[in-house]
């Protein structure tokens, strides 16, 4: 690992952007974690980038062009018409037409484009607003509007870096990602996802043309479970990759207390996974993703950014620390009437363990030699 300091990517777009009162993605997220990261005095202005918004014309490298011109289109009018929600999927309930629809992902979409050019010569940097796997060329879907993960790949490509591993730790399975890299030697795509839900793709027996190893873990996955997964599966199939960079999407929606899927991790899995990651390539880009509970969301990348930086997590956070999450609300939401006290005053959760099931041990075991691993 050359010895270079973390870059964090961020935005002020992210702070007051909201999909709508009823949408998920109502709830900050990227802004927590830079208020707290400097509350803690984590984020320096040396270690800070400024994420570019993507001109349309490095968009077009993987999305198409009419696509692209009536997202534009669709936030300047702020109307999506019937045939922007047919053909684009832009202007309904999980993709609506938000005040900052083109600028919002168009920055997380610079952000990840940067990210791969920083990374040219290696080093570590982290972009939490990215990690939107389920973006099609001409189509929105599942909350995403275009895909960073796919325009930092290509991003790190046109730098020169070849041989690319990308692990996805979201409770959904980045259908997005997979589509572009279907049968992609120089790619290795490993994901853990909830089984039987949303997009309903990746399933154990799919491999996209060789590229991918997919694995549907079933509710209730706890850190036992996460650490076999991560010993026996992820950190063997990368190391034996070889590759020049590893891309990690580390969305926090796989958490307990998220809303949206049945998962039981804590998020000291994700930061086993961040740390464990770290030392296989040269070059590191941490991804955010998914992630509905304001606090796992902010606790959680924030600990990732410390990881990343080489700062330790205190045992409990200093007032300035505690009271950017005591600010934080979560309308609509019974958990978010009275959140338990640990929400606000740490980062770390207490462990989850668990039994370790066979139907994880066997799916396991079926990647392992259909892989080659032994
Ligand atoms: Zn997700």
């Amino acid at each position: 690992m050359p010895n270079v300091q973390a870059v964090f990517i961020g935005s002020e777009i992210y702070r007051k952007s909201s999909y709508g009162p009823w949408h998920p993605l109502r709830v900050p997220r990227v802004s927590t974690v830079m208020d707290l990261a400097r509350a803690l005095g984590w984020l320096p202005r040396e270690q800070y980038a400024v994420s570019p918004r993507a001109r349309p014309a490095a968009l077009t490298s993987w999305h198409r062009p009419d696509y692209i011109a009536a997202l534009q289109r669709v936030e300047t009018t702020q109307v999506a018409t019937e045939e922007d929600r047919a053909r684009y999927g832009l202007g309904t309930p999980s993709n609506p037409a938000f005040p900052e629809v083109y600028r919002r992902p168009a920055t997380a979409a610079g952000g990840s484009l940067l990210a791969g050019e920083m990374l040219a010569e290696g080093g570590v940097v982290y972009h939490p607003a990215g990690g939107t796997h389920h973006g099609l060329p001409g189509r929105a879907s599942g909350f995403c509007y275009l895909n960073d993960p796919v325009l930092g790949i290509l991003s790190l490509r046109r730098m020169g870096v070849r041989r690319i591993a990308y692990v996805d730790i979201d409770a959904h399975h980045p259908d997005g990602v997979e589509l572009a890299f279907d049968g992609d030697p120089e790619i290795r795509m490993i994901s853990v996802h909830e089984e039987r839900r949303w997009p309903f793709t990746g399933a154990l027996g799919d491999c996209a043309g060789g590229s991918a190893v997919n694995l549907p873990v079933p509710r209730g996955l706890n850190d036992t479970e996460m650490l076999w997964i991560r010993e026996a599966l992820i950190l063997p199939l990368v190391d034996a990759f070889a590759p020049d960079a590893v891309v990690l999407q580390c969305g926090a929606d796989a958490v307990e207390e998220d809303p949206l899927s049945r998962l039981s991790l804590s998020n000291n899995a994700h930061w086993e996974i961040v740390a464990s990651l770290r030392p296989l390539a040269p070059r590191y880009l941490v991804l955010g993703g998914g992630g509905y509970n304001p606090w796992s969301v902010g606790r959680l990348w924030t600990g990732v950014w410390a990881l990343l930086s080489g700062r330790e997590i205190p045992d409990r956070l200093p007032a300035e620390g505690q009271a950017v999450l005591r600010a934080l609300r979560w309308q609509g939401n019974r958990r978010g009437k009275s959140p338990p006290e640990h929400w606000f005053d740490t980062l770390r959760d207490t462990p989850r363990p668990g039994p370790l099931r066979d139907e994880i041990r066997d799916r396991v075991a079926y990647l392992r030699r259909r892989e080659g691993l032994r």
